[in-house]
């Protein structure tokens, strides 16, 4: 079998996976035999779950194309498509539930505090957050990309940012969440809706100045955890606040 070239281009911030800066970087790979585009795209570091849109010579493909020619390839993110080819994308936008891998305590936190279903357990091994993915149905965000190369990763994503109120931002700028957005929700702890709870109901349970202070209750109909607008709520506001706020000087 005759050898040939593929020629590569990787557009806006996929480069954050090859170490470059974004925008069209140009890579070429020489092929001896047939070859999914997927496994030539994952061959340059870039994972699948990343990728909204392939283009063999200007012709949308989807990732069990195989390649067994000369032949450019455009490889583009979820977030910045071409507008045509509508229906040949890759992923879906809109996911509202996720599993966070054990480096993201953050960013889970962050995410339950606005609303989102995020399964964590520090602890987790590959094994289990593919299992809990697969399972329930849910995106994987890792930082890890071999684990999002993992060919039963159908959805998922790698934040780019170390910063936790960051990757939040990414998060919801990737599946299209600013809408979703509903605080105080959500248990931090365990991750199960609160529920709105008359003071009559956990009045045993408040320290002395809380009874007198406050009216208004939610309980996690998970663990029991008690949240009010005091202690948790001002400084989780405070925390709120500022993803706002990094929200709109990055759409300024
Ligand atoms: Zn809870």
């Amino acid at each position: 079998m005759s050898v040939f070239t593929i020629r590569l281009t990787f557009h806006c911030d996929l480069g954050f996976f090859r170490g470059s800066r974004p925008g069209g970087e140009i890579v070429e790979r020489t092929l001896g035999e047939n070859t999914s585009v997927k496994d030539v795209i994952e061959s340059c570091g870039v994972p699948h779950p990343e990728i909204g849109l392939i283009l063999l010579d200007g012709q949308p493909v989807n990732f069990a194309h195989v390649v067994e020619k000369d032949a450019m390839v455009d490889v583009y993110p979820v977030q910045s498509l071409p507008t045509q080819f509508e229906k040949h994308r890759l992923q879906t936008c809109r996911i509202t539930r996720f599993v966070a891998d054990g480096h993201l305590g953050k960013l889970a936190r962050n995410l339950r505090l606005l609303g989102f279903d995020v399964a964590y357990d520090h602890q987790a091994q590959d094994r289990q957050l593919l299992g809990v993915m697969e399972n329930e149905n849910r995106a994987l965000l890792t930082r890890d990309r071999r684990l999002l190369m993992h060919a039963i990763v159908e959805a998922g994503y790698c934040p780019r940012s170390q910063n936790p109120d960051e990757q939040t931002i990414e998060v919801i700028r990737r599946f299209d969440l600013f809408d979703s957005i509903a605080p105080f929700t959500r248990c931090l702890r365990c991750n199960a809706p609160l529920q709105e709870v008359a003071k009559a109901d956990v009045i045993e349970k408040l320290e002395p100045l809380t009874k007198i202070y406050y009216e208004r209750f939610r309980r996690c109909t998970g663990c029991g955890q008690i949240y009010w607008a005091g202690s948790h709520f001002s400084q989780l506001q405070k925390r709120l606040d500022e993803i706002y706020a990094r929200f709109a000087a990055r759409d300024a």
